[in-house]
């Protein structure tokens, strides 16, 4: 029986082996055991959905986003939370007004436990096919990060993925009459996909949506970006930084709202539902400028420091 609520270290990277059995009748679900106990309590509290605009809706916590787009002809995910979430997760969708059963796609933002541990789960319970870039599919399909992770020491193994699909970067990811962009940002994760789309509402008014893997720079540690060996992974992490601060944004969702000031908005949207609190064109470009500051200041340190 594994138990998700132990970190990997690095010496068992590579060395596990997962089986994971289909739930029994009244046994426990294996594909819902906590991941990470001790930290999930921040990523588990209830809120009530949130339209964001036209389509698109938040039916995850209120510290975890999750991010539901209606198509017309079936429902799109972004990311999944934890196991322990989704039973949660799945009554939210319900009380948004859609059902389950509709869910064709989720999209994966990134392989860390706290937005994709529940995938296995949710793809499950929907039928839905989890798309990812390669790398991130290779740690979704094992279950555990490889040492080319930044925090690979410090992350917590989840319930495989098995039913998924690799989306290259710049694919274009067709649904009913919604068309999402796929946009590789390796930097805080070798795998991490941003997903940008465009949302019109019944007034015709369209707007450019992103969904924006994480951007921190955090390590283990003992991963160090400053280390000769990972000069590519810098220079991939600078060009996502330059991509996202690029891309037309007139509405920014990060997996955790708290990167986006997620909290101040959804509560002005929950106020007033016409009164697009989430729609801020500049808001990439301050993100982007926030998490190149830090990255940069993180390599000095680093450089500065012996290894
Ligand atoms: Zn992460």
């Amino acid at each position: 029986m594994k138990n998700w609520g132990i970190p990997i270290g690095a010496a068992l990277i590579g060395m596990m082996s997962v089986v994971m059995a289909t739930p029994t009748a009244g046994g426990e679900d294996p594909l819902l055991r906590p991941v990470a106990p001790d930290l999930a309590p921040l990523w588990l509290e209830r809120q009530t959905p949130v339209r964001v605009h036209g389509g698109t809706w938040l039916v995850g916590f209120t510290h975890l986003n999750i991010v539901l787009i209606d198509s017309g002809a079936g429902l799109i995910l972004i990311d999944a939370g934890l196991p322990q979430g989704v039973p949660l997760l799945e009554k939210t969708i319900e009380e948004a007004g859609f059902h389950m059963r509709d869910v064709k796609l989720i999209l994966s933002s990134e392989p860390h436990y706290d937005h994709a541990s529940g995938l296995a789960a949710l793809a499950r319970d929907s039928g839905a096919t989890v798309l990812a870039s390669a790398s991130a599919a290779a740690v979704l399909r094992a279950g555990h990060s490889g040492m080319e992770d930044p925090q690979r020491t410090t992350l917590f193994a989840y319930p495989p993925v098995k039913r998924l699909r690799v989306v290259r970067d710049g694919e274009i990811i067709k649904l009913g009459n919604v068309r999402i962009t796929a946009r590789a940002s390796p930097g805080h994760t070798p795998g991490s996909m941003s997903w940008t789309w465009t949302s019109c509402d019944a007034r015709q008014d369209c707007v450019s949506m992103v969904f924006a893997a994480s951007l921190n720079s955090l390590t283990d540690g003992q991963y160090r970006y400053a280390d000769p060996a990972h000069r590519a992974v810098v220079q991939r992490f600078r060009r996502t930084l330059a991509m996202i601060r690029a891309l037309p944004c007139d509405i920014l969702i990060t997996g955790h709202p708290e990167h986006s000031d997620g909290a101040a908005k959804r509560d002005r949207q929950v106020a007033a539902p016409d009164n697009d609190a989430y729609r801020n064109p500049g808001t990439c470009r301050m993100l982007a400028d926030r998490y190149e500051a830090a990255f940069e200041a993180r390599l000095a340190q680093e450089a500065g420091k012996a290894p």
